[in-house]
C-alpha cells in the first residue's frame, strides 16, 4: 500500500496470473471511490482488506467503483463492496460482468474463425477454452453509470474521461485535469510492453470489420502526448513518472517490430498466413501463448497494412499477406 496523496492511495493485490501484482486505487472526493477491483481470489481480497484497514477504511465505506477495463485482474471483486451503489465503466465492460450469452457466444464463434482465417493449426484451438477458466476470477454485477470520452467521473469532479482502446475494447483511463495526472489502467505500464488484445467486432458485424486494436493503441497513446499526461497511476508495476519519454520508446520499438515483420515477408518466397508470421516473429512463445503472440502478430500487419506496405487477400479459406513492392 502506498499513500500517494492525501485523496490517492494504491493498493497492491496478488494475482494468480503471469503479469504478477496488479494496483487498485483509493479516490477520496465527495464519495469515496476504488478504481478497479482486483481478482476474485481469497489471497486478493485479504490483501485488499488488509490495506484498507491500514488506509482507515473498511469494504463497507467504498460507495462506488470504477473500472478501467473488463480483464478479470481489474473486475474480480466486484460484488464485496455491499454500499458500492454504482459501477461506472465504459459499456463494454457490461457484457462482461453481467456474463451476457449472447456475446459470449458471439466471442467465441468469432475466435473461432480467425483461428481459422489465421491459419492456426487444430493443436492450439484449446486456448479457447481458457476463456472460461479466467471467466472464474472475474467478478459480476453491471455497469449502472455508462462512462465515455470527456465525462467527469461522479464524485469526482477533478477527473475526466480519457477514451484509451486497444488493450481492450473497453479501456478508459481517468484524468486529473488540473495537472494531467493519470490513472491509466493497462494502457501505460513501465517494464511491461502492454499489449493490443483482439476482440470481435460489435454483435451483428462480421470478421471483417474487427477492430484494429494496435491501430486504437498506437492513437491512444498519441493521444496521451496530445493532452500532455504528466504522470501515470498503472494497473501493473512502477508509477510512470515520464510517459511522454516511455510512449516515444514504446512506439518506436512497435515500428522496429513491424519492420521485422515486413522483412519477413519481404524474403518470403510466397504469401504467409498471419499464423506463419507469427512463429517466426515470437518462435520461442508462440506455442505457449498462441492468443497473445497472434494478437501482436496481427497488430503488426494491421500496421503495415495502414501503411500499404503490405497486401492481404484470401486464399483457400485462409487469409495471406505479402509485402507491397513499394517499398523496393
Ligand atoms: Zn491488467
Amino acid at each position: 500500500m502506498k499513500v500517494i496523496e492525501q485523496t490517492i492511495s494504491q493498493i497492491t493485490l496478488p494475482t494468480p496470473f503471469a503479469v504478477g501484482d496488479v494496483h487498485v486505487y483509493m479516490l477520496a472526493g465527495d464519495t469515496l471511490s476504488i478504481v478497479d477491483a482486483g481478482v476474485k481470489t481469497k489471497e486478493a481480497w485479504e490483501a485488499l482488506t488488509t490495506q484498507l484497514k491500514e488506509l482507515g477504511y473498511r469494504p463497507n465505506d467504498i460507495e462506488q467503483i470504477f473500472i478501467t477495463h473488463h480483464h478479470p485482474d481489474h473486475i474480480g471483486l466486484t460484488e464485496q463492496f455491499p454500499k458500492a451503489k454504482h459501477i461506472a465503466a465504459h459499456p463494454n465492460v457490461d457484457r462482461w460482468l453481467t456474463r451476457d450469452q449472447q456475446y459470449l457466444a458471439h466471442y467465441m464463434h468469432f475466435f473461432e474463425q480467425y483461428f481459422i482465417e489465421s491459419g492456426i493449426p487444430k493443436v492450439f484451438y484449446h486456448a479457447l477454452d481458457q476463456l472460461e477458466a479466467t471467466m472464474d476470477f472475474a467478478g459480476k454485477g453491471e455497469v449502472t453509470i455508462p462512462l465515455v470520452e470527456g465525462d467527469t467521473l461522479p464524485g469526482h469532479p477533478d477527473w475526466k474521461v480519457v477514451e484509451t482502446k486497444g488493450h481492450a475494447q473497453s479501456h478508459l483511463s481517468f484524468l486529473r485535469v488540473h495537472d494531467h495526472l493519470l490513472i491509466g489502467g493497462d494502457h501505460i505500464l513501465q517494464h511491461i510492453s502492454s499489449n493490443p488484445i483482439m476482440e470481435p467486432p460489435e454483435i451483428g458485424k462480421t470478421i471483417e470489420y474487427r477492430p484494429q486494436p494496435m491501430l486504437q493503441y498506437r492513437k491512444n497513446l498519441q493521444k496521451c502526448i496530445d493532452i500532455g499526461v504528466k504522470k501515470v497511476l498503472p494497473g501493473h508495476g512502477e508509477i510512470v513518472e515520464h510517459p511522454q519519454h516511455l510512449i516515444f520508446s514504446r512506439l518506436a520499438k512497435q515500428e522496429e517490430r513491424a519492420d521485422y515483420v515486413y522483412d519477413i515477408l519481404q524474403q518470403s518466397r510466397c504469401a504467409l498466413t498471419p499464423y506463419e508470421i507469427c512463429t517466426k516473429l515470437f518462435p520461442k512463445q508462440f506455442k505457449k501463448q498462441i492468443d497473445l503472440t497472434m494478437s501482436e502478430t496481427i497488430g503488426q500487419l494491421d500496421y503495415l497494412e495502414s501503411l500499404e506496405r503490405v497486401r492481404k487477400r484470401k486464399e483457400d479459406g485462409k487469409i495471406v499477406y505479402e509485402a507491397s513492392i513499394i517499398d523496393k
